[in-house]
């Protein structure tokens, strides 16, 4: 016991925001959290730019110090070759992206991401270095049939098929019926679930990996309601869609209290 897990506040801009408007945009996130506690790395930032932005972000990041880490939102499962499309983690690990979304349920959903799909994705990232942010989640027919843990539950086990106890992975739990709809998770079922994730690191890694390995709450969250779900002993931070596109929401949920 006794680890401490660093908060980690993740914004996932989706399909938005072209590289001109990405550089704009962090310099004024930037900007507007001068004094904010991430400054001494007490929170983590991080973002995850469209693929076409991650050059002109890191560029900026690096020239200006900006203390935020560097995410994409996919990553194929092949190191190289004839994958029309697809951007290998070596090329993301160039660019000093630290992390990379993996299995969000709008991948799953529109792409047909299968959870074997999704395990190929977290052994490549993981083999170029980078840190895979795992999604799962259920959908609100999931989540009537089976409850609220079982299928995210099932989802990380099988993204972690072949994964070692020693990996420096994240997890996401993001209801389906929560992204985007403005109906955020009670912060009683972020915990809930959060916690199940948790035994589910245990049982497929270790018990240090499970005490380690920072769990994220996704779906509707806003600066109104950050504080109570980083309130909750197994939420570790947040992945962030909509809210992470206005400046001055990001910066309200980055400075959460
Ligand atoms: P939302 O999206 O914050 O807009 O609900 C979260 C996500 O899809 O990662």
């Amino acid at each position: 016991m006794g680890i401490t897990r660093t908060p980690l506040i993740a914004g996932n801009w989706k399909m938005n925001l072209d590289h001109l408007q990405a550089v704009a945009f962090v310099q004024k996130l930037h900007w507007a959290l001068k004094d904010a506690k991430h400054q001494d790395g007490s929170v983590e930032v991080a973002v995850f730019p469209p693929f076409t932005d991650i050059r002109s972000v890191q560029t900026l990041i690096d020239a200006d110090k900006i203390p935020f880490a560097l995410g994409a939102q996919d990553v194929s499962a092949h190191d190289s070759g004839a994958y029309t499309g697809e951007v290998s983690g070596a090329f993301l690990a160039k660019l000093d992206a630290k992390y990379v979304i993996i299995g969000h349920s709008e991948r799953r959903e529109y792409h047909a991401e299968s959870d074997d799909v999704v395990a190929g994705k977290v052994q490549a990232a993981l083999k170029h270095g980078l840190v895979p942010v795992i999604c799962v989640g259920e959908t609100a027919e999931d989540l009537e049939k089976f409850g609220a843990s079982a299928v995210p539950a099932g989802q990380l086990e099988a993204a972690l098929k072949g994964v070692p106890a020693s990996a420096d992975i994240v997890v996401a739990y993001e209801p389906v019926w929560a992204i985007g709809s403005g109906q955020a998770a009670t912060p009683q079922q972020a915990q809930d679930v959060c916690a199940a994730l948790r035994g589910v690191l245990a049982k497929s890694l270790d018990e240090d990996a499970a005490a380690r390995t920072r769990v994220l709450y996704g779906g509707s969250v806003k600066a109104a309601n950050i504080a109570s779900f980083m309130r909750e002993p197994d939420v570790d931070g947040a992945l962030v869609g909509g809210a992470s596109l206005v400046v001055d929401d990001f910066a309200a949920i980055i400075r959460f209290e």
